[in-house]
């Protein structure tokens, strides 16, 4: 209560008289939540700090110099912001990128022994051909349905998944299912051919087509199984041998040399912004520091891990501590593996009960559009303040679900913490996630600063407000 009194002292409600203790703190609080969304709104701190982040440092993946020095630097800036700042050591997959190439060697029509340059990039666990590449028929798989359909001519083929991202989806507000849709076969479709024996692996990329860009991202094997080459298609180039394997055989020769390594060390940067009086319990806000290595991770999670900090900031610049502790995690990892988040619940497992919410904010950088929360209906009824506060950004929408809000804020939410993420904007965040283009020019400032202003207002009610509400995920 320090805080929040000595703001009151310095507030036009004092000149009133006498307090009264339970109008005080509402007083406090309405008056600050709205200085918190205007502070946010007017500070480019965090546009600044995401451009030194991926401009000078780069791509972040787990086990790269890169992440290290993002964690060291990004430790360092929290630090500097009066945050209390632990770095929890975290052991992650260490998996780099080689060479990649493919070319159609063989296909219905081909002009004597010319060859077209496919456009493809190595999904993150790929396993890798031998030296020189490896050549093999291409077989053409709509889903899952057709595999098995076709499991007996899978053996020794390229397996070539088509499924294509559903913009249309995107385009209505449906992305996250669109990405869910067309994801499961670059999550699980490599081990799925594997298992019944074929040679490589190719997706059709997980975005809308236009850029022929391919989209990596990572996959996953079954207990046991070894990793087989695979690969993520341009869309322009997956339709191409789509319409050619219609009139017959097709060829592929393929080259990819990525590298396992040994477990890398690797730490989540922790920076508390202690509570008054309940420092003990949290509300984590949040975002992913790892990137994937074609690009600088600008968007994916750039805008999210360095606007989480930008609660911190503004915090600091208007001197505010609420009553319970604000956490700011930036987790290592989440991209292929989220050991990070596996690491801090097991740490916190005896400490869950304190963990008042969990904010993560991982969907690009378009416009907030208000809060996505995962809690029962009647805690949802009960976030209608903070609505109202974002109500002249813009930030009015909300999203009631019964599943996570976030990759490394599940095993939180599976134990009861209730989730949020801001809900933004993200029409267009599947054009170029997970491609080379993910780079700091398409960074919006203005929807930057729409993403703090929801972030600091949420994490800040929630610190505050004394009921806690109920997890729509999970029981504690
Ligand atoms: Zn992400």
């Amino acid at each position: 209560m320090v805080f929040g009194s000595l703001l009151l002292l310095a507030g036009p409600a004092n000149a009133q008289g006498p307090i009264d203790a339970s109008r005080a703190t509402a007083t406090v609080t309405a008056g600050s939540l709205e200085r918190i969304r205007d502070t946010a709104m007017q500070s480019d701190w965090a546009y600044r700090t995401l451009q030194t982040l991926t401009d000078q440092i780069g791509p972040r993946l787990s086990g790269s110099p890169q992440l290290e020095a993002a964690i060291l630097r990004l430790a360092a800036v929290m630090r500097e912001l009066g945050a209390t700042v632990t770095l929890q050591p975290v052991k992650v997959p260490h998996w780099e990128r080689g060479l990649e190439q493919a070319s159609l060697v063989s296909y219905p029509g081909q002009v004597g022994k010319l060859e077209q340059k496919l456009h493809l990039t190595a999904l993150g666990g790929s396993g890798s051909t031998p030296p020189g590449g490896a050549e093999a028929p291409v077989l053409v798989i709509r889903d899952f349905t057709e595999l098995e359909q076709r499991a007996g001519a899978v053996r020794g083929a390229i397996v070539l998944f088509t499924k294509a991202f559903d913009q249309n989806l995107a385009d209505n507000g449906l992305a996250g299912q669109a990405y869910e849709q067309a994801g499961q076969y670059r999550f699980s479709g490599p081990a799925a051919a594997a298992a019944l024996g074929a040679s490589a692996v190719l997706v059709r990329s997980v975005g809308p087509a236009g850029t022929r860009l391919p989209h990596t991202g990572a996959t996953t094997w079954k207990e046991g199984q070894s990793a087989i080459p695979a690969a993520a298609l341009a869309s322009e180039d997956a339709d191409l041998i789509e319409r050619l394997a219609q009139a017959g055989p097709v060829r592929l020769h393929l080259l990819l040399t990525p590298r396992t390594l040994p477990d890398a060390d690797s730490f989540n940067v922790i920076a508390d912004w202690p509570g008054t009086t309940h420092p003990e319990q949290v509300v984590v806000v949040s975002g992913h520091l790892d990137s994937w290595d074609l690009a600088t991770g600008a968007l994916d999670d750039g805008v999210g891990v360095i606007g989480a900090a930008g609660v911190l900031q503004v915090l600091q610049q208007l001197g505010l501590h609420a009553q319970r502790t604000i956490r700011f995690i930036a987790w290592t990892n989440e991209e292929n593996g989220t050991r990070g988040a596996k690491a801090y619940a097991e740490a916190q497992r005896d400490h869950f009960a304190d963990h008042i919410a969990a904010i993560e904010s991982d969907e690009g950088g378009g416009r907030a559009l208000g809060i996505r929360a995962a809690v029962s209906p009647a805690s949802a009824a009960a976030l209608k303040p903070v609505l109202q506060v974002l109500a002249p950004i813009g930030a009015t929408g909300l999203e009631r679900r019964d599943s996570p809000t976030g990759a490394d804020i599940t095993p939180l939410q599976r134990a009861g913490v209730p989730g949020f993420a801001p809900l933004v904007d993200a029409r267009h965040y599947f054009d170029l996630h997970h491609t080379a283009a993910d780079t700091f020019d398409k960074v919006d400032a203005l929807s930057l600063r729409s993403h703090v202003a929801t972030l600091a207002v949420l994490a800040w009610w929630l610190a505050e407000h004394s009921d806690r509400l109920q997890s729509s995920v999970g029981a504690p």
